[in-house]
C-alpha cells in the first residue's frame, strides 16, 4: 500500500481527472465515509450532543496562527453588504462562543477552507477545502475530549469493518480494532525521542493511535503561563497517516487572551466578541476538538492521498474544473 507523503505527478493527475471520481478506490472510499459519519453523528447524539449547522462567511475566524503546522499562502477576505468578511478557517471562535451563551455540549460537521501552500499538494495530507466534525464540551477537560473521539474513531472503525469487509478486502485494506484509552505522550518527549520533525517521524513509529499534548500555537489554546505547558492535544494515526484531530482545554481570562492575541501580533478587535464576553465573565472554560473527516476517512480506506476520498479534490496548487 502506498501511503501518503509519497505522491507522485501520475497520482495527483489521476485524482484530479474528472472521470475518476467513479473509480472502484473512490467509490468504496465514499460509502467508507458514509458509515463513518453515521456512526460517529450516532454516537455523538447517544452521548447527549446538539447537532449544530456550519457557517462559512465571518467578520472573525480562526487565525491558524501561530501555529507550527500552518502554511497558509493566502486568508481568502470578501465583501459581503459592505462588510469584509473571511472565509472560514475554523469555527473555533463561534464554539467558544456558542458554548458560553448557548447548549453545553454540542458539534458541528464544518467545512473549512485553508489556502495551504502549494507544495504540500504532495504531502498527500492536506487539502484547501475540508470537513472536521467540531465539538465543544462548557467545563470539559482534556479527558473528556479524549474519551469523546476514542468513542467515536473506535466505534466507525467497527462499524467499516463490519458492514463493508468485502469493500475493504477488494482494495486490500486491512483496517484493524483498537482498544482504548489511547496513549497520552507529550510534545517534549517526543523532541526527545525523535527531534525537530517528530510530527513527520512518529506515525511511522506508532501501531496505536496516540494522543499529542502541549503543542505551543494559537491564543485560544489553553497555556500555563507558570510552566510553559499548554493544555492541548493532537490525535495522530499509525501506518504513517499522522495527525487527525487538534483541539483544546481553553484560555478564557480577558487579560491572559488579550496578552496572547497581542504577543501573536493579531488585532484585538477581530476578537471582540470573545473579548467581550471575557471581559464580562460570561466566556466559559470548555474543552473541544476538530476531527478532519477526510483525513480519518482516507486512514481507513488506506488512501493514497487523503483528496482520494473527496469526489471534487481540493488538492493544494490544483484547481479543477469542478
Ligand atoms: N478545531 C480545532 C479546535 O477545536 C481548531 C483547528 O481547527 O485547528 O481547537
Ligand atoms: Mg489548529
Amino acid at each position: 500500500m502506498l501511503k501518503p507523503k509519497t505522491v507522485d505527478d501520475g497520482l495527483l493527475e489521476e485524482l484530479t481527472k474528472v472521470e475518476s471520481m467513479g473509480a472502484r478506490r473512490r467509490l468504496i472510499a465514499y460509502r467508507a465515509g458514509t458509515v463513518v459519519l453515521r456512526s460517529m453523528v450516532e454516537e455523538l447524539l447517544d452521548m447527549g450532543f446538539e447537532w449544530v449547522l456550519p457557517v462559512m462567511l465571518s467578520r472573525t475566524t480562526d487565525p491558524l496562527w501561530p501555529d507550527p503546522g500552518a502554511s497558509i499562502e493566502t486568508r481568502p477576505e470578501l465583501e459581503v453588504y459592505g462588510v469584509r468578511v473571511r472565509t472560514m478557517q475554523s469555527m473555533i471562535v463561534h464554539k467558544r462562543v456558542l458554548v458560553s451563551l448557548g447548549p453545553p455540549k454540542f458539534f458541528i460537521l464544518s467545512p473549512n477552507i485553508r489556502i495551504e501552500k502549494r507544495e504540500r499538494g504532495k504531502t498527500g495530507w492536506h487539502l484547501y477545502e475540508f470537513t472536521q466534525l467540531e465539538t465543544e464540551i462548557a467545563y470539559g477537560r482534556m479527558e473528556d475530549v479524549f474519551r469523546v473521539y476514542e468513542r467515536l474513531v473506535t466505534s466507525a472503525i467497527r462499524a467499516v469493518r463490519s458492514e463493508l469487509s468485502e469493500d475493504l478486502r477488494e482494495i486490500g485494506r486491512e483496517l484493524r480494532d483498537f482498544g482504548t484509552p489511547f496513549r497520552v505522550v507529550s510534545r517534549r518527549e517526543l523532541e526527545r525521542a525523535y527531534g525537530p520533525e517528530w510530527e513527520r517521524v512518529l506515525p511511522h513509529k506508532i501501531e496505536e493511535p496516540v494522543w499529542v499534548t502541549d503543542i505551543p500555537r494559537e491564543f485560544y489554546d489553553f497555556e500555563d503561563f507558570e510552566t510553559g505547558t499548554w493544555r492541548n492535544y493532537d490525535l495522530y494515526m499509525p501506518e504513517g497517516y499522522g495527525e487527525v484531530l487538534s483541539g483544546a482545554e481553553r484560555e478564557h481570562d480577558y487579560e491572559k487572551m488579550l496578552t496572547k492575541i497581542k504577543r501573536d501580533g493579531l488585532r484585538p478587535e477581530d476578537y471582540e466578541v470573545l473579548l467581550r464576553l471575557a471581559m464580562e465573565g460570561k466566556l466559559k472554560p470548555s474543552a473541544g476538538a476538530g476531527l478532519g473527516v477526510e483525513r480519518f476517512v482516507a486512514y481507513v480506506v488506506g488512501a493514497r492521498h487523503v483528496a482520494e476520498v473527496q469526489p471534487f479534490p481540493r488538492i493544494p496548487g490544483i484547481v479543477s474544473p469542478l
